[in-house]
């Protein structure tokens, strides 16, 4: 079956009144940017709809890409035909044929936009279903419920078959919502964080923290793959690596073990919010899971919290692991999130850490530190790359290795 066009309904930004405009022209934008290596398409948007013409180009490899992008609801393949009513009913048995089954249930559900046609959408409706049901004597008809709904759009320039409506992706339109600095570390919970905030909207940009000649170049090279498979949400995401193993030592030097964690990550996040102020961000997200481990009690949390007071979105901070790592797999980070290298944070860490530290201790403990320079430091060394779908950062040769090792 060859399909002609793909029919794109619009999620939640329906209600959003006037900024919808805004919404509707942002997805258009990201739509044809997750779809611009099919130079073939001619995308086009309606108030309640968008229309994508594929012009011979592979409908498969539209969904694909299409499934991933946010602010779409549901969307259907279609065939486009003339208004004759015989060139209609020859379309939908060729349709119901292509997808029929023993038990398959149906309905025809016609709307019409062009009020002068000649039959009125109860005949279409009777027409065409008569035409299926004599081409496959076994389905069944079905008003209430049907497996199968046909629609049949009567337009002005055309009518629009289609028998299939895929659900999408939901949440709104990626850059809609602003942006933000998501904290990404190699492990589950961050990618999944990462996917659910720009899900609402937001555009995120990567502040990884990095501890080498401590952490390996494969260390890196994970965390920009994760990126790279979430760049597939929003066609490119800037990755901002920021050197820590400085601050790490001095921290290791001079602060009481048992608030090493606190410090250094009250430094992550005094660095991630001077670098998104930098970089105009009006939000920072994380990974943070309450009761996780120790820096994501409530005691830890509000002891880090107290350099800031950016918003910090947490999404997955009320989720199970089990719900989180069930999203990883979704989203297809899990593999990536589980392959064995040690992170800056498990380098440093303390065996004992404090699960309820006090802010004005570690205020008191980092007084001692030359903080300003070590910022500073850091700052000036950070290195962004833009990174995009589909890269390869860990070689095959490499993954071999890693399954030995799993
Ligand atoms: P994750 O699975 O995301 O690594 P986690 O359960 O291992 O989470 P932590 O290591 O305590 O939790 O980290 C909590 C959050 O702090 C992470 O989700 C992430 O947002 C941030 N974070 C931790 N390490 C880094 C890092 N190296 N670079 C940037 N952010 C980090
Ligand atoms: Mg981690």
């Amino acid at each position: 079956m060859e399909f002609s066009e793909v029919l794109v309904r619009y999620g939640e930004l329906s209600t959003k009144g006037k900024n919808r405009r805004e919404f509707i022209n942002r997805l258009h934008g990201n739509v044809s940017r997750a779809l611009h290596d099919l130079s073939h398409l001619d995308i086009s948007t309606k108030r309640d709809r968008m229309h994508i013409k594929l012009n011979g180009e592979n409908w498969e490899v539209v969904d694909e890409k299409l499934s991933k992008v946010f602010g779409i609801e549901t969307y259907s393949p279609a065939i486009k035909v003339s208004k004759n009513i015989e060139d209609i009913q020859e379309a939908a048995v060729e349709m119901m044929k292509a997808i029929y089954h023993e038990g398959l249930s149906f309905k025809v559900n016609t709307r019409r936009s062009d009020h002068e046609y000649d039959l009125d959408t109860n005949e279409i409706n009777q027409l065409v279903g008569g035409s299926v049901t004599d081409a496959l004597p076994d389905i069944a008809v079905k008003m209430k419920n049907p497996d199968v709904v046909l629609r049949i759009e009567v337009r002005h320039d055309a009518v629009y078959l289609s028998n299939r409506t895929i659900k999408g992706a939901g949440g709104l339109p990626v850059g809609t919502a602003g942006k933000a600095m998501l904290m990404l570390s190699g492990g589950i919970d961050s990618p999944v964080a990462s996917y659910l905030t720009m899900k609402r909207g937001i555009e995120i940009e990567m502040v990884h923290f990095y501890s080498p000649p401590y952490t390996t170049d494969k260390a890196l090279a994970k965390a920009k793959a994760l990126t790279s498979k979430l760049a597939a949400y929003s066609g490119k995401i800037k990755f901002i690596a920021v050197p820590f193993a400085h601050i790490q030592e001095q921290i290791k030097q001079n602060i009481p073990e048992g608030y090493l964690m606190t410090v250094q990550r009250r430094f992550m996040l005094k660095l991630t919010d001077l670098i998104r102020e930098q970089r105009k961000g009006l939000a920072i997200s994380n990974g943070e899971s309450i009761g996780q481990v120790a820096s994501q009690t409530l005691e830890s949390m509000m002891a880090i919290n107290d350099v800031t007071t950016t918003p910090i979105i947490r999404p997955v901070a009320t989720l199970d692991k089990t719900d989180i790592i069930r999203i990883s797999e979704k989203i297809d980070t899990f593999d990536l999130s589980v392959m064995p290298f040690e992170d800056c944070c498990t380098i440093f860490a303390p065996t004992r850490p404090k699960t309820r530290p006090k802010t004005e201790k570690a205020v008191l403990y980092e007084n001692a530190l030359d903080s300003e320079s070590m910022i500073q430091e850091a700052l000036d060394n950070i290195q962004i790359t833009d990174i995009y779908p589909d890269q390869d950062f860990i070689s095959t040769n490499n993954q071999d290795e890693f399954e030995d090792l799993l």
